[in-house]
């Protein structure tokens, strides 16, 4: 059984207001139901200490990025191990806004999956193609290549803190979303990939990202691979967040 995940990331949005509003119902409308979803809070990291002291138990909490190093003279960094003694048990890495706007690459991304695991932090790598790589048909390899590269040190036993999120560049922040056959087809594809190293790849869970919203996140989670979301701006909001949690079978 792989583990069902629904990820809000909040980017740099929110505020100490929002987590007080927020976190408390997402909370409290989770209650309501059980399908075994597991829920994740990424805030910015700043507000990472409030929404563990209001997340309660059911509603796990996670940072957007870790640095490549562990300690030392990196100013303005956060360490893996940091974001774990705060209470998150989760982490983005390789985001595609890291990947475009700072320049993070491959081998950064690889290292910080190390990082993470070390700490004991679930490591959600975001993986995905652009618009031009999908027009120029080499979003399969874009994504296969994202993928070996972010997981080529995962040692034997860590794969259960290994979390892939596809989100096809072209659909974050737009409105546009892969259909649920798209979606599918390149969560097989990444599935193919891990079995392919040797990963236990059906205990990989695969969750898609971009532009899932409440009215289309069943179509998108009803499918074989897709495991989960991972959620920009519906996070934001406690029902279209809760009700995304719900659309997982
Ligand atoms: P949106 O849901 O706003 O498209 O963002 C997706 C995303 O980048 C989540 O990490």
């Amino acid at each position: 059984m792989r583990r069902k995940i629904v990820a809000g990331n909040w980017k740099m949005n929110g505020s100490k207001g929002l987590v007080s509003n927020l976190v408390g119902q997402v909370r409290s409308e989770l209650a309501s139901f059980d399908n075994g979803v597991e829920a994740v809070i990424i805030p910015p990291a700043l507000f990472v200490d409030d929404v563990v002291e209001q997340a309660g138990k059911k509603l796990a909490v996670g940072v957007q990025n870790v640095a490549c190093w562990s300690s030392g003279a990196y100013t303005g960094e956060i360490s893996a191990a940091m974001a774990k003694d705060c209470g998150c048990g989760f982490t983005l890495v390789g985001h595609s806004e890291r990947r475009q706007l700072f320049g993070e690459t491959d081998e950064q991304v690889a290292t910080k999956v190390e990082q993470a695991l070390a700490s004991g932090l679930v490591a959600v790598i975001c993986v995905g193609e652009t618009l031009e790589e999908r027009d120029a048909g080499k979003a399969e390899d874009v994504v296969s290549r994202q993928v070996r590269k972010a997981v080529a040190d995962v040692g034997n036993g860590l794969w259960q803190q290994v979390v892939i999120a596809y989100e096809p560049v072209w659909a974050i922040g737009t409105g546009k979303t892969a259909t649920a056959d798209d979606a599918q087809a390149m969560h097989a594809a990444i599935r193919a990939v891990l079995m392919s190293l040797g990963a236990p790849a059906d205990e990989v869970s695969l969750l898609y990202g971009g532009s899932v919203k409440a009215d289309n996140a069943a179509a998108l989670f009803a499918q074989p691979d897709i495991d989960g979301g991972l959620i920009g701006g519906a996070s934001l909001d406690a029902s279209d967040f809760v009700s995304i949690c719900r659309a997982v079978p």
